[in-house]
C-alpha cells in the first residue's frame, strides 16, 4: 500500500509499504479520509514521536475490508471510524470505563501506525459505525469533535454563559461551536490572525477579536491555543467563581505571575483539565457527536480548509508547518490520485 511514513524527525515520505494484516481482535480498514491534527505537526517536525518508521495519523474514517480470523465478519463492508486510544482494559480507569485515562495505552499514529495510509488497522472494539448521512471526511473529524465535546462536558457550562475562546483553530472553533449548541448567550473567540474570523462567525461566535482589544469578563474561559500569553488573558477574564479550561497543549514553559495565582485564589476560580475523549458505552461522547450529527444538529465539513492526496501531504505539511498559509482541517483522501 502507499503510506506515508515518518522516517526519522522531520522526514517524512511517501511511499510504498506492506498492507498490515488485521490480528486476533482488529480490523482492516481502507482510508477513505484522514485528518491532520495540529498534534501532527510537533509529531513530525519535532522530538514528539516514539519511534521511527512510523505512520502518522489518528483521525480517520474508511471502510472495513477484513477482520483477524475470530472476529466478527459482519463488519466487513461496514463504514467505519475509530477511537486511536487503544486502552489496555486492564487498568482501574479501564476497568470503569475511563478509557481516556488508561494507565497503559496504545495509539494510532503515535504509538503505533496510524491513518496516513491507503490502509490502517484498529482494534474492533475501537470501531463506531458512521451514520449514512455522515460522510467521509465529517467521520475523520469525529476524534477532535469528540475531543472537544470532551472538554465542554468536563467544564459543565450553564445554559446561558458567557464563554470566551482563546485560539481560533478546529480545536478553538470546535469547542466554540459545543458552547453555542450549550446555550452560551455571548460567545467571543480572540486570536492573532484576523483571517480567522469569517469562519468563527459563520460558525456562531458572536464576536471574534484580536487578543490585544479590551475584553469582557466570562463565566468560562477556554485556552485551545497552546500559547502561554492566550493562557495569562484566559485566566484575567474570568468572573468571581468562575471556571477556565484548560484544552491546549503549551509549546513552552508557563510563567504564571504571584497575581495570576492571586487571581486563581481570591476570584475562587475552578481550573478544568481534559484530556481526549470518552469512549464508554454510557458516556460516549462519539455517540453523542454521531448521533447530533445524523439528526444534522452539527456539521464539522464547514472547518475543512483544505482537502489534499497521499502524495501531496509531505511539501504540504511541510508549508503548514512554516505557516506559509491559513488553514483550519486539512483532509488527507488516501484513494485519491492527483
Ligand atoms: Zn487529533
Ligand atoms: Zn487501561
Amino acid at each position: 500500500m502507499k503510506a506515508l511514513v515518518l522516517e526519522e524527525k522531520g522526514v517524512l515520505s511517501f511511499q510504498e509499504v506492506k498492507t498490515p494484516v488485521p490480528q486476533e481482535g482488529e480490523a482492516l480498514i481502507k482510508v477513505q479520509a484522514t485528518g491532520i491534527c495540529g498534534s501532527d505537526l510537533p509529531r513530525i517536525f519535532g522530538d514528539q514521536a516514539y519511534f521511527y518508521p512510523l505512520i502518522p495519523g489518528h483521525e480517520l474514517a474508511g471502510v472495513v475490508v477484513e477482520v483477524g480470523k475470530k472476529e466478527d465478519k459482519e463488519w466487513i463492508g461496514k463504514r467505519v471510524t475509530a477511537y486511536p486510544l487503544i486502552p489496555c482494559r486492564n487498568c482501574p480507569y479501564c476497568e470503569v470505563g475511563q478509557y481516556e485515562l488508561c494507565n497503559n495505552y496504545g495509539y494510532l499514529g503515535s504509538r503505533q501506525n496510524g491513518s496516513f495510509a491507503e490502509f490502517v488497522v484498529a482494534p474492533v472494539e475501537n470501531l463506531m459505525s458512521l451514520p449514512q448521512g455522515v460522510s467521509w471526511e465529517e467521520g475523520a473529524l469525529s476524534e477532535p469533535g469528540a475531543v472537544t465535546l470532551h472538554a465542554l462536558r468536563r467544564a459543565h457550562p450553564e445554559v446561558g454563559d458567557r464563554v470566551a475562546v482563546f485560539g481560533l483553530g478546529p480545536i478553538g472553533l470546535l469547542c466554540g461551536m459545543w458552547a453555542k449548541m450549550g446555550g452560551a448567550r455571548m460567545l467571543t473567540g480572540y486570536d492573532v490572525d484576523e483571517q480567522k474570523f469569517p469562519l468563527a462567525h459563520t460558525l456562531g461566535f458572536d464576536l471574534a477579536l484580536s487578543p490585544a482589544e479590551k475584553k469582557e469578563e466570562v463565566d468560562l474561559s477556554i485556552e485551545a491555543s497552546g500559547n502561554s500569553r492566550a493562557l495569562r488573558d484566559a485566566l484575567g477574564i474570568v468572573r468571581k467563581k468562575g471556571k477556565l479550561l484548560l484544552v491546549g497543549n503549551q509549546e513552552q514553559d508557563v510563567t504564571l505571575k504571584p497575581e495570576d495565582i492571586g487571581v486563581i485564589l481570591r476570584r475562587e476560580l475552578t481550573v478544568v483539565g481534559t484530556w481526549n475523549s470518552d469512549f464508554s458505552s454510557l458516556n460516549s461522547d462519539w455517540k453523542r457527536l454521531l448521533e447530533l450529527e445524523e439528526r444534522g444538529r452539527i456539521s464539522l465539513s464547514p472547518l475543512i480548509s483544505h482537502r489534499i492526496t497521499l502524495e501531496e501531504a509531505p511539501s504540504f505539511m511541510l508549508e503548514m508547518q512554516q505557516k506559509r498559509f491559513s488553514y483550519t482541517k486539512v483532509i488527507i483522501e488516501p484513494q485519491e490520485v492527483r
